[in-house]
């Protein structure tokens, strides 16, 4: 279920009860452990570690507490060891003017040699920044151009510049300080940043939560950490646990990468992934790059697209959710005829049905199918996306006259079910005016929608 992205196991506190931590671990439902090391006798001891462990796996780097000795040979043998079996980052590596255990121009050196190796060696790299936000952000602006991509580890810096690093495909954790009494303002941060490219750590022997506060941290404590994420997200940890191992997936490649889900569940409603097909290519779709969502993989070719009954075998009894969502990251009326079978089983087993559709439907079907709507689909929530025919065409990358054809789908569909129009809450839309359109004119429930997040 969980991922240790960050545990020093190799710190001689551990000396003798790895085995045991790694089966409390375990227990626990860590799945996997990353070893970082500091300096490069701990990296041959993460290197062992991940040898004789299954579940563990290494990083290798010198921490910049240990640059103080850096010289320039230091990168070929850092160049070797990450070559080495079961090695999957580079760290942890980075900046600390809080202890300047030496000198700023030597860590600098270090971290940013460090970081050419990891994109030479096409591997992330796991940074560690205290009290150096500004030079290291600056470093990592460098280098995410140059294919740099990074884990900040035990975060420190602000809500703003997380949000950038997130921009830049980077990924950050919290320790188990967020449970701490009077970190309040670290957990606000957090639930600023979000989950979407969170991951865990421990980063044990140091940090250990509530209520181990001081004591010795371990792995099997991970658990502590990611039920007090899913407490301030109010997910479950299971969830926590889904999306965090999903982003370990895609940064390490430690675990498996996720089956592509068919169904799934959220806030308390059943999704149907019906195809990642679409007609439209909406500027703020991330069906190409990254069709996830609360970690749940909905990558789907077209050849792998179920056919009904699979839906509805995984639907069970539709009464145990509020609604059964047509959605996914596709446009479902591409399947009318699927999602008809599904809403037949949902409607004659007393479940509530919903499409998340385009409103292209019609055209992509060649014919009026809203007058099918009757019995089957309760709610049709339509992407109006703008009340402007030219910028729907642009956001979309659809002619303009879909503008229309959208229009007279949302008329024609409220004879047969309730209707609600959504718009994404960019700043460029017009939202008065998109209001307006829905409610006065086409008489229509008007949301303002925040795109799968
Ligand atoms: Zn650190
Ligand atoms: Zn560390």
């Amino acid at each position: 279920m969980f991922i240790d992205t960050h545990c020093h196991l190799f710190y001689p506190n551990f000396n003798g009860e790895v085995a045991e931590i790694i089966n409390r671990a375990i227990e626990a439902g860590v799945d996997y452990i990353i070893v970082p090391s500091t300096n490069l006798a701990s990296c041959r001891q993460a290197i062992d570690l991940a040898n004789r462990y299954e579940c563990v796996y290494a990083a290798i780097g010198v921490h910049p507490h240990d640059t103080n000795e850096w010289d320039d040979s230091i990168i070929d043998s850092l160049e070797k060891l990450s070559k080495e079996n079961k090695v999957v980052a580079i760290g942890e590596i980075g900046l600390d003017y809080y202890y300047d255990f030496s000198p700023r121009e030597k860590q600098i050196n270090a971290f940013e040699q460090q970081i050419e190796l990891a994109i030479l060696s096409d591997l992330p790299v796991i940074i560690h920044n205290r009290e150096a936000n500004e030079d290291t952000m600056e470093i990592v602006k460098k280098y995410s151009t140059k294919g740099l991509r990074a884990q900040f580890h035990c975060y420190a810096g602000t809500v703003e510049e997380a949000k950038e690093l997130i921009k830049l495909g980077h990924y950050i954790s919290f320790t188990g300080n967020i449970t701490f009494k009077n970190t309040e303002d670290i957990r606000k941060k957090l639930i600023q940043i979000g989950m979407k490219n969170l991951l865990l750590e421990t980063d044990a022997p140091f940090m250990a939560p509530e209520p181990f506060r001081g004591k010795r941290n371990e792995p099997s404590y991970l658990k502590i950490t990611a039920e007090k994420i899913a407490e301030l997200f109010n997910l479950t940890t299971k969830e926590i646990g889904r999306i965090a191992s999903f982003n370990a997936y895609k940064l390490f490649k430690v675990g498996k990468e996720p089956q592509a889900n068919f169904t799934y569940e959220l806030n308390d409603n059943l999704y149907i992934n019906i195809t990642n097909r679409c007609d439209s290519n909406c500027i703020f779709c991330n069906r190409e790059s990254n069709p996830v969502i609360s970690g749940y993989n909905l990558k789907m070719n077209q050849e792998d697209e179920p056919p009904a009954h699979v839906y509805i075998n995984e639907i069970g009894d539709p009464k145990k959710y509020k609604e059964i969502v047509f959605c996914g990251y596709g446009e479902p009326t591409i399947r009318w005829d699927v999602v008809k079978l599904i809403a037949t089983y949902v409607k004659e087993n007393g479940g509530t049905t919903r499409l998340n559709t385009n409103g292209h439907g019609n055209i992509i079907n060649k014919k009026d199918i809203t007058p099918e709507f009757e019995g089957l689909i309760d709610t049709v929530s339509i992407s109006l996306n703008s009340s402007d025919a030219i910028e729907y065409a642009r956001l979309m990358n659809v002619p303009s006259e879909y503008h229309d054809e959208m229009i007279k789908f949302a008329k024609s569909a409220k004879k047969y079910s309730h209707i609600i129009m959504t718009i994404v809450g960019l700043d460029k839309v017009d939202e008065e005016a998109a209001k307006n359109l829905v409610t006065e004119e086409i008489g229509a429930e008007f949301h303002v929608r925040h795109y799968f997040e």
